[in-house]
């Protein structure tokens, strides 16, 4: 008898549970649906993906496999040459992604500042060129970021062709200790933190993870 009002009270308990969670649910998709019903503007977003955690390139890289896979026109430049090709240029370019790679190593590594510059001169002229066409819609600017701390590029330069490109073109940047004035900018920011990395326990870079 005990065990039968037990169960009785229990599977009431349930119920009750279950419309609660029901009326939770409808709460947050009709403020879900309303948020939808408020975002009706459809312009070309300006994304950055900063901060000193892994994730930043494969991120914007993922992007323009999203955008190339609805058909959209997309371009990327690499402002650092790593030592190794990164295994998504081979996969982008026979999709048809135009690649402009800055022709040094690692900036680190060069110890030739004039040189460096004349190099992120010419990416960048190229860069422009791009966010000058209206038939590239996604463009990805690579470790930007860099040129921008160590001054290689105009930061006024790259704010005003940012400002003045084609209304519907998307563009990420990505690198560590993006400028201020870039984040302000732009329309989504995200950050990458670093909670453990591999090569911190002596872990090589691994080929088709690292690059
Ligand atoms: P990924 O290209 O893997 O998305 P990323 O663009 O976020 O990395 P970068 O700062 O551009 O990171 O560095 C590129 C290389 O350095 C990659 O091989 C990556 O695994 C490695 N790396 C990234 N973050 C860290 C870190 N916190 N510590 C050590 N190595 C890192
Ligand atoms: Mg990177």
């Amino acid at each position: 008898m005990t065990d039968k009002n037990s169960d009785i009270s229990s599977g009431k308990n349930s119920d009750k549970k279950s419309a609660q969670h029901k009326k939770r649910m409808q709460n947050l998709k009709d403020k879900v649906d309303q948020r939808i019903d408020n975002a009706q503007e459809e312009r070309g977003l300006l994304i950055v993906i900063t901060g000193n955690g892994k994730g930043k390139s494969t991120s914007g890289f993922g992007t323009i496999a999203r955008a190339v896979g609805h058909g959209l026109n997309a371009a990327v430049v690499q402002y650092i040459k790593g030592t190794w090709a990164c295994g998504e240029r081979a996969l982008l370019e026979n999709a048809g992604v135009s690649f402009d790679v800055m022709a040094t190593g690692f900036t680190w590594n060069t110890q030739d500042k004039e040189q460096d510059i004349a190099a992120a001169q010419k990416v960048w002229q190229r860069s422009k060129e791009l966010l000058k066409d209206t038939n590239v819609d996604v463009i990805l600017f690579d470790e930007l970021t860099y040129m921008l701390s160590y001054k290689y590029i105009d930061l006024d330069e790259v704010i005003h062709a940012l400002q003045n490109r084609p209304v519907n073109q998307h563009v990420i940047i990505t690198g560590r200790a993006c400028h201020r004035a870039i984040i302000d900018l732009a329309d989504t920011v995200s950050e990458v933190q670093s909670v453990k990395h591999a090569f911190d326990n002596g872990i090589k870079a691994q080929k088709g993870i690292d690059w």
